[in-house]
């Protein structure tokens, strides 16, 4: 393949440039393509297996069944346990809203809580209230790469039997109190959406889990309900995850840890540099570490500060500027404004700012230093 030329404008910090991870694995990953490309197994392919083996291992786990996305990993989950029509889950209105799409695909009802003021995950204190006796699952949501606090809601699913799925797609590699993501709950999704820390070429997405009925279940789940070749068991679906993509991201894991150590130095970088700015930090809890899918930022100013941002050349994004019980999809659950006053507060507030494995730290400087001028 012929070098591809890098573009960078003067000064210009992209929000992520998946162009700069792939020129530094460019070799590998077309090695590995090439494999797959001769071998044409595609579907369900060697390289899925090796995968969803390398996988379960770096979450400390012990399966992992590769699916077509991460809102099938949620989906998929949920039907494993057999959760669908009549049943309530749990997760939060502080989130992508494939953390409730999915609840919904499965046929359940999603019942939303707020997320706490410090770290933006699930706010476990309002957790209790929100169980009913229809309610069967708990889906806290990592949220920016930081694991919710996973203690007092798998204390509290016990109490309620029920079961915890952890929403891992913003968090591959994060830890809490020493352990990965992906083997806190009864199951974890995990998306490979491209500018995910781990991200394919297309879709992707993973289920983790220590329980191998549970594995058992979403290998037929993925395939058409197939227990052996031409025998369906039950009427399941074709989401399975692309041999092709599965090569990629066994060449990309192989490089994860020292992608997610480059993301906490540029944090702390961002953090050192951004004091005395008038911009709130990210809270981190102490029982995290997080992964830095995103850092984001508060500012009461987030219109101005974004245009001038833009205008110095720096992108930004927001995640979320609707929270999910505010989404016209979402009308039908009834709820309104002023229900989940954190989430909405901080919805227009949040500002994420560039976060890349490959970000150069003058650009952090180049960052802060907008937002310093821009402030003063
Ligand atoms: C990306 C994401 C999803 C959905 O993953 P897809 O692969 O895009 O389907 C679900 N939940 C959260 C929190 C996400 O960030």
């Amino acid at each position: 393949m012929a070098a591809i030329p890098a573009k960078t404008l003067l000064n210009e910090v992209r929000f992520v440039d998946l162009g700069a991870q792939y020129r530094a694995i460019a070799t590998e990953v077309d090695q590995a393509m090439a494999a797959v490309l001769r071998d044409t197994d595609f579907i369900l392919g060697r390289a899925v297996n090796q995968l969803e083996e390398e996988f379960a291992a770096f979450c400390e786990s012990s399966y992992a069944v590769g699916v077509d996305s991460g809102t099938s990993a949620l989906e998929l989950s949920l039907r494993a346990f057999d959760i669908g029509a009549g049943d309530e889950v749990i997760t939060v209105a502080n989130s992508f809203i494939a953390s409730a799409l999915a609840v919904s695909h499965a046929g359940a009802r999603p019942v939303l809580v707020d997320c706490n003021p410090e770290d933006y995950t699930m706010d476990v204190s309002r957790l209790e209230q929100a169980i009913t006796p229809r309610t069967r699952a708990i889906i806290p949501v990592h949220l920016y790469g930081q694991p919710a606090d996973m203690d007092p809601i798998l204390e509290i699913a016990k109490k309620n039997n029920l079961v915890v799925i952890e929403d891992a797609c913003q968090a591959h590699g994060a830890t809490y109190n020493g352990k990965r993501a992906g083997s806190l709950g009864h199951a974890a999704a995990f998306s490979f959406y491209p500018g995910k820390n781990l991200g394919a070429y297309g879709d992707g997405g993973m289920v983790v889990t220590q329980d191998p009925q549970i594995a058992k279940a979403l290998q037929k789940l993925r395939n058409y309900g197939q227990e052996q070749k031409y025998k369906h068991v039950s009427k399941g679906y074709n989401r399975r995850l692309d041999t092709l993509q599965a090569a990629v991201l066994s060449v990309k894991l192989r490089h994860l840890d020292s992608w997610n150590s480059s993301r906490r130095q540029l944090a702390r970088l961002y953090n050192e540099s951004l004091k005395a700015t008038g911009v709130i930090t990210p809270g981190v809890a102490s029982h995290a570490e997080s992964a830095w899918h995103l850092y984001v930022i508060r500012t009461k100013n987030r219109a101005s500060l974004q245009a001038h941002l833009a205008s110095q050349g720096v992108m930004t994004g927001i995640h979320y500027p609707i929270p999910i019980h505010l989404q016209p999809a979402y009308s039908d659950l009834g709820y309104k404004k002023g229900d989940f006053p954190v989430t909405e507060a901080y919805a227009e507030e949040v500002l994420s700012l560039p976060m890349y494995a490959e970000l150069p730290a003058d650009a952090v400087q180049h960052v802060a230093d907008t937002i310093r001028e821009f402030n003063s």
